[in-house]
């Protein structure tokens, strides 16, 4: 509805432009009132399913946290404005894990939305989760929640490789690919180590019932095959 000047800072762009004739504008009239009328209806439908939600006010000057996976809605009486920090906590890594496909295909939507590249942003959070995942392993120490996370995370392992494998092949470049695959084993066997775990957090076998050790145990079992996400 106003002039428009769109400066490409890089790539390639095809536009396809069409004059404001009658025809045109009541076409696009119809469409914005259909796609108006579906997005309400589907958002309806969608938060109509949502089940034992609890709702509380904030006022101005006051903080909330929203705890990782609790799906959000915000709604303003009047203006207002507010700034949003996002933190990431070693204890949410193996809910990260489980919920890999929901991560996919939220990134896809609000992209979609925004028309904005996907595989660029899905790079981007597949190499936090690998970094927090890293993160994790390495700084596990001789304590009880340590354990308890640890053991958590190799459930949610068990559970969710062959997605977490897909996605990397699909998204992240070939040397960071082949570099996550050789770390991922010894990371785990150092995580083990720093517990005097003898156990595989994964599968729970007794490494001192594994001939071939640790390591390789792990790269047998626990990095399966690649399979569909979504
Ligand atoms: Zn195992």
């Amino acid at each position: 509805m106003s002039s428009s000047t769109i400066h490409l800072i890089i790539g390639v762009r095809v536009y396809i432009v069409y004059p404001p004739t009658e025809q045109n504008m009541t076409t696009l009239l119809k469409y914005l009132r259909i796609l108006w009328r579906i997005l309400r209806q589907i958002t309806q439908t969608y938060v109509n399913a949502l089940q034992h939600g609890f709702t509380f006010v904030q006022c101005t000057g006051e903080t909330v946290t929203i705890t990782p996976f609790f799906p959000t809605i915000v709604l303003a009486t009047k203006t207002s404005a507010g700034v949003t920090i996002r933190s990431r906590c070693q204890n949410d890594v193996p809910s990260q894990l489980r919920h890999l496909g929901l991560m996919v295909n939220r990134i896809e939507a609000v992209q979609y939305v925004f028309q904005e590249i996907v595989d660029t942003s899905l790079e981007h959070h597949l190499a936090q989760l690998n970094n927090d995942l890293a993160i994790v392993l390495v700084a596990s120490e001789l304590t009880t929640s340590s354990r308890e996370l640890t053991m958590a995370l190799g459930a949610a392992w068990k559970e969710n490789n062959s997605r977490f494998w897909t996605l990397i092949e699909v998204y992240i470049s070939t040397p960071s690919e082949q570099q996550i695959h050789r770390r991922i084993a010894r990371l785990w066997n150092l995580a083990l180590k720093n517990q005097g775990l003898s156990q595989c957090s994964a599968c729970l076998v007794d490494g001192e019932d594994l001939e071939m050790g640790f390591t390789v145990h792990f790269q047998k079992e626990h990095r399966n095959q690649s399979e569909e996400v979504r």
